[in-house]
């Protein structure tokens, strides 16, 4: 490929907790800063942006425990050409500042009311006081892209001249394309400081624009995982990783294994659930449905994968509905090992079809229960549900008390949540935990009908150890439906484990 060459040495500066967390609606507590930013500290990334210390107390509050928690990354706090803003930051116990200074005359007059002049004269100054007060500084435009290319250069020379460490082109409103970028950057690169690039995604080419600054020369990408942040969001950690990993091959020091897992805890934590088509981390990137691709993943998984799905801490899902072959049937199958003849194979096929016919989705426990019926299975459920309580309210905390038959003997429980559904998985969690860890992944719920005496499907995903299934509860009352579902999983889950323990004493 043309141009790799180019590609120097990428660090990249990880904004989730800044940019990211002012993605409309998102707030996350201290526990949950401190949580993701030892997250990214694990995964490699070198500057975490832990926020912006002016914001508010709470904000540097947060900053401060992530600072004084020994994280190997560089802790940044972003902060505007103010001296109080750099004291704030100071306060914090921050190694760098993130310095923002609107570049286009477009921010500079109608946004600031200021002038070219004394927008440079007010970037410099604060650049000493930081550097004054020992703090690495990345002079930062804010709406570079929109820039004059001349006034730019001049600001970011007299920022080098003050003593800034690094410098950061801000791509404000995602206006860039590749081929521009890639132009800027060249120019840019001969300045004398490392420069960042820091990209939005409002027409959707944040990766691809970042990308093509590091091919330039760029030294260091801001991200965020997800791709989370103001309107259409930021370049997303994991694609520009994965990107720079798989089809660059260069080695960014990043723990691919673990992006996964960061994802979802990012995405559980700021309550932004993603797109199924999601680059990297979607809940489909690797999951296979239709016949004939399937065909050729079991044969080799190379056809229909650009990498594997362990690259990246993730599991093949095969999903199964009216398109589902046998082949896809098989390597489902396969995943829970149950081995099945050529006549019972026909036969799950045909009744997983009959399924799908209907307009179902097949659950992980739906084509068990199918397998089990065409071998002749008999399968006794290991917990099964005696009683359930649930009380809910306006002045009450949700409260739910279940009595579990589990094996033979019956176990009596309760639990809180947020509200009753949370509740009752709580209690039969507890009620379990002695026998099996296990964790609900995801919920959600369809209204099948509409109206308030609509018949809801719940689907859940329920994970022990390193292993997930969905399953499913149908019904017109949603906590009923919601405990059908997650008792099949835990039933499911239980015998899973069992059989892999006698194979294994095999
Ligand atoms: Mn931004």
């Amino acid at each position: 490929m043309r141009g790799i060459a180019l590609f120097g040495k990428v660090k990249f500066l990880d904004t989730t907790l800044r940019d990211g967390e002012q993605t409309p609606g998102v707030s996350l507590t201290l526990d949950e800063k401190l949580a993701i930013a030892r997250g990214l500290d694990l995964l490699g990334v070198q500057v975490i942006e832990a926020g912006s210390a002016m914001t508010s107390e709470g904000e540097r509050q947060s900053i401060k425990a992530i600072a004084a928690s020994g994280l190997s990354a560089e802790i940044c706090s972003y902060v505007r050409a103010l001296p109080a803003d750099v004291d704030t930051a100071l306060a914090c116990d921050v190694d760098s500042v993130h310095l923002v200074v609107p570049v286009s005359d477009l921010h500079i007059e109608r946004k600031l009311k200021s002038d070219r002049k004394s927008v440079i004269r007010k970037a410099v100054e604060v650049t000493e006081y930081a550097k004054d007060h020992g703090l690495i500084v990345e002079l930062s435009g804010e709406d570079a892209s929109r820039a004059d290319h001349d006034y730019l250069v001049s600001l970011y020379t007299a920022g080098i001249e003050a003593g800034a460490d690094r410098l950061a082109f801000c791509d404000t409103v995602g206006v860039l394309v590749p081929e521009n970028t890639y132009e800027i950057f060249r120019s840019l690169c001969n300045l004398g400081a490392p420069v960042s690039i820091h990209c939005h995604n409002d027409f959707g080419m944040a990766t691809a624009n970042t990308v093509s600054a590091l091919r330039a020369g760029a030294s260091q990408a801001h991200v965020t995982v997800n791709g989370i942040g103001e309107r259409a969001g930021n370049a997303s950690l994991e694609e520009v990783v994965m990107i720079l990993e798989s089809l660059y091959k260069i080695e960014t020091g990043i723990k691919c294994r673990d992006i996964y897992q960061l994802s979802r805890m990012v995405s559980r934590m700021t309550r932004l659930p993603l797109a199924p088509n999601k680059a990297i981390v979607g809940e489909n990137a690797f999951t296979h449905e239709a016949g004939i691709h399937v065909h050729g993943l079991l044969a080799d998984t190379k056809t229909y994968e650009p990498i594997p799905p362990e690259t990246v801490g993730r599991k093949r899902r095969i999903v199964l509905g009216k398109h589902a072959g046998s082949s896809s049937v098989e390597l489902a199958l396969r995943e829970f090992g149950i081995g099945a003849t050529k006549d019972q194979l026909a036969q799950i096929v045909s009744r997983v079809k009959e399924l799908g016919d209907k307009g179902k989705r097949v659950s992980d426990a739906d084509l068990q229960t199918i397998a089990d019926t065409v071998l002749s299975i008999q399968m006794e459920p290991k917990v099964r549900l005696k009683e359930l309580t649930v009380v809910a309210g306006n002045t009450v905390t949700p409260t739910a008390s279940v009595k579990i038959q589990l094996g033979g003997s019956e176990k009596l429980e309760a639990g809180t949540g947020v509200g009753p559904v949370d509740a009752a998985i709580n209690a039969i969690r507890r009620a379990i935990s002695g026998v099996a860890d296990v964790r609900l992944e995801e919920y959600h719920v369809d209204a099948i009908t509409g109206g308030t005496n609509a018949l809801v499907e719940v689907w859940v995903t329920m994970a022990m150890a390193d292993r997930k299934i969905t399953a499913r509860g149908a019904g017109a009352d949603i906590i009923m439906a919601s405990v059908e579902a997650v008792l099949e999983g835990i039933n499911r889950l239980m015998r899973l484990e069992e059989e892999e323990r006698s194979r294994v004493q095999d």
